[in-house]
């Protein structure tokens, strides 16, 4: 199968210093004096430095206003350097065995009566600091970071479509691996391989649920063996080398799945096209929800779509905005997200369709764009 290459831009590291900056007005505007970010994805967002969390503290210290400041293990400074922090002229605090890196961040961040943690930050860090800052207070720095995470850039948004466009051609040959015989695990080892040779650094998931096991929404892989009748609800994700997601559900069956089933499916691709038609800007999250879900009510089916109807990605496969009931949140031009309304049916079967989307000026941009319907393998 001949696999296209995916070229990933690099990106301008000016971009950096304007996402430092906005996060630092929200942080002001929310009454936090400082924000402390430890590796993960919003480490990454903020600066390009995709550091791995170890037991020794990395942290950005972003004050709500001046210079930020970077806490480094010394062993980790090369690296550091080498990722864009070292364009960004932050203040590098390199600190060696037998320093102590808290005390470096409590003294850094004197004065402050409130921080922002890392939504991700280990415990045992979260409590070295308040023992380090007693009467600071810890809030969670997600509160302002991911608001602005949830609005893709242009660059964000073709990162997302590159990452659309490698998983339809893991999808493309999908068909191919589905054999009676075959079991879920050993299809699920050739599509991995696949999300690899397809131009992602990693394997986030892999789901392949037949028959019955179909019903479990995040059922991965099992040895149940594959037999003609199966419905096949194949959900699967990678990491492109430029940290963007990729995340795309589409069904198989082998053979025939029976009147009942393609009926119940056409009824999903309605609800589906249904919630994207209901995208744009202003209308809330818990609406698009809302819009499919009721094609499915409507069809007697709505008892068996059991999960909400999607959620945000970017620099993580699940992150803000949720679509789900209870969320009045109005979408934005730049927001991103899964539309993956489903039918589970306990000991029978399952099915789901999931596509990301991006709200745009005028509407929808599906970032995938495999066909929608049942993909019917023929067999022996
Ligand atoms: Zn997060
Ligand atoms: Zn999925
Ligand atoms: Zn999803």
């Amino acid at each position: 199968m001949p696999y296209g290459v995916n070229v990933s831009v690099p990106l301008d590291p000016s971009i950096y210093a304007t996402r430092l900056s906005a996060v630092q007005r929200a942080a002001a505007a929310a009454g936090i004096d400082a924000l402390l970010v430890t590796p993960g994805p919003d480490l990454r967002y903020l600066t390009g430095y995709e550091a791995v969390p170890l037991e020794r503290l990395t942290c950005l210290i972003l004050p709500s206003t001046g210079d930020p400041h970077m806490v480094v293990p010394g062993l980790e400074v090369l690296a550091a350097q080498a990722s864009p922090i070292g364009t960004l002229g932050l203040e590098l605090h390199a600190w060696g065995e037998t320093d102590d890196p808290v005390s470096i961040v409590a003294s850094v961040t004197s004065g402050a009566r409130t921080v922002g943690l890392d939504d991700h930050m280990w415990a045992e860090k979260v409590l070295r600091l308040r023992a380090a800052m007693p009467t600071v207070a810890q809030v969670t720095a997600g509160q302002v970071i991911h608001p602005l995470r949830m609005r893709k850039d242009a660059f964000e948004i073709a990162a997302l479509r590159r990452a659309g466009l490698a998983i339809d051609e893991v999808h493309a040959g999908v068909a191919e691996l589905l054999r009676p015989g075959r079991t879920e695990r050993a299809v699920g080892r050739d599509i991995a391989e696949r999300i690899i040779a397809v131009g992602h650094v990693s394997v986030d998931f892999v789901i392949v649920a037949s028959g019955p096991n179909g019903a479990s929404p995040h059922h991965e892989v099992s040895d149940r063996v594959l037999e003609v009748g199966d419905a096949v609800v194949v959900d699967i994700g990678g990491t492109m080398p430029d940290g963007y997601c990729s995340d795309s559900t589409r069904t198989y069956s082998l053979g025939d799945p029976g009147t009942e089933y393609r009926d119940w499916f056409d009824v999903l691709e309605r609800a589906q096209a249904t919630s994207c038609a209901a995208i744009k800007p202003g209308v809330t999250c818990e609406a698009v929800d809302e819009a499919g879900r009721a094609v499915l009510r409507d069809a007697g089916l709505g008892d068996l779509f059991i999960h909400r109807t999607g959620h945000g990605i970017g620099l993580e496969t699940h992150e803000e905005p949720y679509i789900v009931v209870g969320n009045a949140l109005a979408l934005e031009s730049g927001m991103a997200f899964s539309v993956e309304p489903g039918f589970y049916s306990t000991g029978r079967f399952g099915a789901r369709i999931e596509d990301i989307v991006i709200c745009t000026d005028d509407g929808v941009d599906s970032l995938n764009r495999r066909p929608h319907g049942l993909a019917v393998i023929e067999v022996g």
